[in-house]
């Protein structure tokens, strides 16, 4: 696999989903949410800066740099595309201001978009590699997000998710998308 096929698969996702790719450390906004993040407890700046790509003000902040292999697996990056274009899709909902106020305030709304983006995560890398995340271990990451309460209802999604995975019963467009273009990408190599 090449850094190429992830390049074409985020022109595709942020294309089609109105996203901008930003470097993360350079952006002010982005410090300044992380400092914010920190005085309110949810997260220390750091791991919001170094840990985590954000999506907001359709820009997507990445915290490394797209296609390098040797920062991040390819699949894991594709990944994070179709997570991150998820919560583009979130945003469309509704008003889009309406999303981030939500998203800061708001546990549990922040919970079921975080849990909804990481169902497409599981999906995505079950797609590419045929590796299943542990449901477990995924619902943990709501932590860092402040959500100690949701992990336990987290985890049940993810195994819900899992259990579905070869059906799109609860696909949101982003999963048929990036489903749809991962199948043709493999069979371009048939
Ligand atoms: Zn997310």
């Amino acid at each position: 696999m090449t850094s190429d096929v992830v390049l074409r698969f985020a022109e595709y996702m942020f294309g089609k989903w109105d996203l901008e790719i930003v470097k993360k450390e350079n952006s002010w906004l982005m410090n300044f949410i992380g400092w914010f993040l920190q005085l309110i407890r949810v997260m220390k700046k750091k791991t919001f800066m170094e840990r985590y790509t954000t999506t907001m003000f359709g820009k997507v902040y990445l915290n490394f740099e797209l296609g390098n292999l040797e920062q991040r697996s390819w699949a894991s990056q594709m990944a994070l595309i179709a997570h991150e274009s998820e919560h583009r899709r979130q945003c469309t909902l509704g008003p889009s201001w309406w999303w981030r106020l939500e998203y800061l305030f708001s546990k549990k709304k922040r919970a079921l978009y975080e849990m909804w983006a990481y169902g497409t995560s599981i999906k995505i890398t079950y797609n590419l590699t045929g590796y299943i995340i542990d449901s477990y271990n995924y619902a943990q990451k709501l932590e860092d997000y402040g959500l100690i309460k949701y992990v336990k209802s987290a985890e049940k999604y993810y195994e819900h998710v899992i259990a579905n995975l070869h059906n799109d019963t609860y696909d949101s467009q982003v999963d048929i998308d990036a489903k749809q273009w991962i199948k043709d990408e493999m069979l371009s190599y048939a």
